[in-house]
């Protein structure tokens, strides 16, 4: 942990959340277990973006080669898949997982946070290591029904191959290949830099920063510690 801890006030009104953290940090596990501990609903770009795709909607005919590639879709495209997904006025307690990835999309988040009258009250970077993400990549396992991620040696599920949720078959994402996920490495590095500065500098203790390199449960542990959740 390098960031500060949030004050009893602010983590007793803890209502949204910014996650962020390079492929493979872990960012979307911890996410998941936040949501099913404490009630957040869950805004994963990525997953929205699959489930797009799932559907060959114009939008995910749109964004099908980029993600398959690794690369970012436009800003524009993000902007209006949000729109869609959120509403204004309502009371859930939100994650966004993937989201802002770029500077341009700092100002997205300003309107929706203006159009669904909402505040963000905590961003945390998961930190780890390229080398420590990369290793973990290899064994990341997704349901392709419910989208639950697992790890086999860091959070296996339950019964060996098998989502805990639905008991699917689990699968590996078609961008979790090798030369894919270099490519995703290397747009995390180039826009992650600015981007983090961005919020560490115009944020202060809302800003928090955790070492992502423990176990699973080290690091689920000190995130509800630093945002003052306790379960
Ligand atoms: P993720 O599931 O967050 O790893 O995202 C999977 C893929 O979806 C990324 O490699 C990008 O192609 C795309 N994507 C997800 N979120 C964003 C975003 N905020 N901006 C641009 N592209 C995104």
């Amino acid at each position: 942990m390098v960031g500060g801890t949030l004050g009893v006030e602010a983590a007793l009104s803890l209502a949204h959340l910014v996650i962020f953290g390079r492929p493979g940090s872990g960012k979307s596990s911890l996410a998941e277990r936040l949501g099913a501990d404490f009630g957040y609903r869950l805004i994963r770009t990525g997953e929205l973006l699959r489930e797009a795709v799932r559907r060959q909607d114009s939008l995910g005919r749109q964004v099908e080669s980029q993600l398959k590639a690794g690369q970012l879709v436009p800003d524009d495209l993000i902007g209006t898949l949000l729109e869609t997904n959120l509403v204004a006025g309502n009371q859930e307690r939100l994650i966004f997982d993937g989201f802002p990835r770029t500077l341009g999309q700092v100002a997205i988040l300003e309107r929706i946070e203006e159009r669904c009258q909402l505040s963000i009250d905590a961003y945390v970077d998961i930190h780890l290591s390229l080398e420590l993400a990369a290793r973990r990549m290899t064994g990341r396992r997704v349901c392709p029904k419910c989208a639950a991620t697992y790890h086999l040696i860091n959070r296996p599920p339950r019964v060996a191959e098998r989502c805990d949720h639905d008991g699917i078959m689990l699968i590996s994402r078609t961008d979790d290949s090798a030369e894919v996920v270099a490519i995703r490495q290397q747009i995390y590095e180039q826009h992650s830099g600015p981007l983090l500065a961005h919020y560490r500098q115009t944020m202060g203790a809302k800003f928090q920063e955790i070492d992502g390199s423990g176990t699973f449960a080290e690091v689920y542990q000190s995130l509800c510690r630093h945002l003052g959740l306790v379960g």
